[in-house]
C-alpha cells in the first residue's frame, strides 16, 4: 500500500473503510470544547452509546421485579454471565465452555495461578517479560513466595537483546529450553503494554509444553486487537480486562479461558465459591464444592450486572463488526501512523539519532493497533501540547507516547490530524 501524508489520501481511506461507520457509536470527549482526537482506546475504550440504555434496563428491571429479577428480568440475572460466552469465544478463538465472564483481571490471575501454578522443589520457574505491568508483576511475586520459593530466583525476565526494544521469538523459545524441567510457567502478556509488542503464543505455548510447563497469557492488550486462537494453539489459560479494547467501561466485569483438557478435571485444585459451583445444586447450600463444567467453575460470586449490562452493549457492537474485519483495518490503520511518524522522521536524516524512534515491531504480526513512540528529548512535553490541541495520548515514565489507533472508533484522518499536530510542534 503507498500511502500519502495528505488530509484528502486520509479523507478517501476512511471513504473506502467499511468499518467507518463504527465510530459514530461511541461518545468522544471533549477538549477545549472541541471533539478529542482520542488514542487512548488501549488504556480506557470509550463509551458506547448503547450503554446507558442497556444499564437502564437493568435498573428498571431491579426496580420491578426487586429478587425476582434473577429469574424473570430480560435478561435473568441467575444466568446472565452465559450471554458473554459465544461472543467472547469467538474473541479468543475457544469453545464457548473455556471462557467465562467474571471478577477483575488481577483477582482473576490470581485464582488461575492457584490452579496453574503448582510448583515442585525442582520444577518452580516463572518465565514472564521483562517489566511486566505491575499488578502482574506483584501477582506473580506473591504467588511465588505463597509457595516458600524466592521471587529473585523463581521469577525470570525476559529482556531484549543489546541495543533492542522488543524480544525475538526464537530468544523467547531458546530461554524457555534453557529452563526446562525447572519451568513451571510461561506467563507474558498477549501484547505487552509498554511496547506493544505481540508475541507469538502459539510457538511459545508448544514449546513451554514440550519442556512440561504451562503457558497463560495476560490478554489485558490482546483482547479485542488481535485475532487469536486459544483452543487450537492449547494455551493453557488467560485472563483478560474489559474495559480496554472492549469498551466496556471503568473497572469492568473481567474474563477468563481454561483449555477444556483442563476445565474438564474437577481435581485441579482450586478456591472455590459458589458461583463456581454445578449451577444445579448451586442453591442447594450444600457441603461439598462440585465445580461448573469448564471455565465456569472459576468463578467465585454472583454477576455484577451493572457492569455486565454495559459490557453486552459493548460485545454487540464487536460482534457486529466482526474481529477479522476489525483486525483488516487495524493493521492498515496502524500502517498509516507508522508511515506518518516515518515521514516525520525522514527531512531530519542529516541529524546523527532519529528525533522519534518506535520501540514497537514493524512487522505487523508482531504487534496490535498500538505503537510506542521514544522521543530522543522533551517527550513529556510533546505529549502535553498535543493535549493542548486536542489530541489525547498517553505518557508513560521514563519516556514514552503510547498510541493506539482503534479501528472501531479511529479514523485514518484522525492519524493524519495527528501527523499533522506533531509535525507543528517539533518545528516550534
Ligand atoms: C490494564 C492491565 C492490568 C490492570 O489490572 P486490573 O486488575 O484490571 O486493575 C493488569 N495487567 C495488565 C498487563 C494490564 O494491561
Amino acid at each position: 500500500m503507498n500511502f500519502i501524508n495528505t488530509l484528502e489520501f486520509a479523507q478517501q481511506q476512511d471513504k473506502a473503510d467499511s468499518l467507518s461507520a463504527f465510530r459514530n457509536r461511541f461518545f468522544f470527549p471533549e477538549l477545549n470544547g472541541k471533539e478529542a482526537i482520542y488514542f487512548c482506546g488501549n488504556s480506557l475504550g470509550l463509551q458506547p452509546k448503547t450503554a446507558a440504555a442497556a444499564l437502564e434496563q437493568e435498573l428498571n428491571d431491579w426496580a420491578k421485579f426487586a429478587v425476582e429479577g434473577h429469574f424473570h428480568a430480560k435478561n435473568p440475572w441467575f444466568s446472565y454471565e452465559k450471554m458473554f460466552d459465544k461472543p467472547l469465544a469467538k474473541l479468543v478463538g475457544a469453545k464457548p465452555s473455556e471462557v467465562c465472564t467474571f471478577g477483575s483481571l488481577t483477582n482473576n490471575l490470581h485464582l488461575l495461578m492457584v490452579s496453574f501454578y503448582r510448583p515442585t522443589a525442582t520444577r518452580f520457574k516463572i518465565l514472564c517479560e521483562e517489566k511486566p505491568f505491575a499488578s502482574d508483576q506483584y501477582a506473580l511475586e506473591s504467588q511465588v513466595k505463597f509457595h516458600g520459593f524466592n521471587p529473585n530466583e523463581a521469577i525470570v525476565e525476559l529482556k531484549p537483546r543489546a541495543g533492542e526494544y522488543t524480544l525475538r521469538t526464537e530468544d523467547i523459545l531458546a530461554k524457555i529450553e534453557e529452563l526446562n524441567d525447572e519451568l513451571a510457567l510461561v506467563m507474558i502478556g498477549g501484547v505487552n503494554y509498554y511496547t506493544g509488542q505481540a508475541f507469538d503464543m502459539k510457538s511459545i505455548t508448544e514449546v513451554a509444553h514440550k519442556v512440561g510447563a504451562l503457558a497463560g497469557f495476560d490478554l489485558a492488550h490482546a483482547m479485542g486487537n488481535l485475532v487469536m486462537n486459544l483452543h487450537d494453539w492449547n494455551v493453557d489459560f488467560a485472563c483478560w480486562c474489559s474495559y480496554k479494547y472492549l469498551n466496556s467501561g471503568p473497572g469492568s466485569v473481567a474474563g477468563i479461558f481454561v483449555h477444556e483438557s483442563h476445565g474438564n478435571n474437577a481435581n485441579l485444585p482450586r478456591f472455590a465459591g459458589w458461583w463456581g459451583n454445578n449451577p444445579n445444586t448451586r442453591f442447594k447450600m450444600e457441603k461439598g464444592f462440585v465445580p461448573a463444567v469448564g471455565a465456569d467453575g472459576w468463578q467465585l460470586s454472583n454477576a455484577p450486572i451493572f457492569s455486565m449490562a454495559v459490557h453486552k452493549a459493548a460485545l454487540n457492537i464487536f460482534d457486529e463488526a466482526g474481529i477479522e474485519n476489525l483486525r483488516g483495518k487495524s493493521e492498515k490503520l496502524t500502517a498509516y501512523l507508522e508511515f506518518i511518524v516515518e515521514q516525520i522522521n525522514s527531512p531530519r536524516s542529516n541529524v546523527q539519532s532519529p528525533k522519534i524512534t518506535i520501540l514497537t515491531p514493524r512487522d505487523k504480526d508482531q504487534r496490535g493497533c498500538q505503537l510506542s513512540l521514544v522521543f530522543s528529548e522533551d517527550g513529556k512535553q510533546v505529549h502535553e501540547q498535543l493535549l493542548k490541541a486536542g489530541i489525547i495520548t498517553d505518557w508513560r515514565n521514563p519516556d514514552v507516547i503510547r498510541l493506539a489507533p482503534v479501528p472501531l472508533y479511529n479514523s485514518f484522518e484522525d492519524v493524519w490530524r495527528f501527523g499533522n499536530e506533531l509535525q507543528r510542534i517539533l518545528n516550534a
